[in-house]
């Protein structure tokens, strides 16, 4: 089963007349860990590793800073081996 964690979170001061009030931001964040959800289940649902009959697990980071009103997403990926991880990763920018 693959193992998808996420941490999303805001980051900066918000403005006064911040684009994305709290609730918004919630939603944002809701809203981006579905389609993250799906578009990596596509991918990688069922993909274990052939030497070791193990998924991998993935984090994804999400950072909304509040000055540039940008967002900022990271993968980190943890395999229980180094070839597994090149699999991994060539799958998921396989788009
Ligand atoms: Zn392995």
């Amino acid at each position: 089963m693959l193992k998808i964690d996420y941490d999303f979170d805001t980051e900066g001061e918000a403005h006064e007349d911040a684009y994305f009030d709290p609730y918004e931001l919630n939603m944002l964040f809701e809203q981006t860990r579905q389609s993250l959800d799906t578009g990596l289940r596509r991918k990688l649902e069922g993909v274990v590793c052939k030497e070791h009959n193990q998924p991998p697990s993935i984090t994804i980071t999400g950072r909304y800073n509040q000055e540039t009103e940008q967002m900022d997403i990271n993968y980190h990926v943890d395999t229980c081996c180094q070839m597994f991880l090149v699999r991994v990763v060539s799958m998921l920018n396989n788009v």
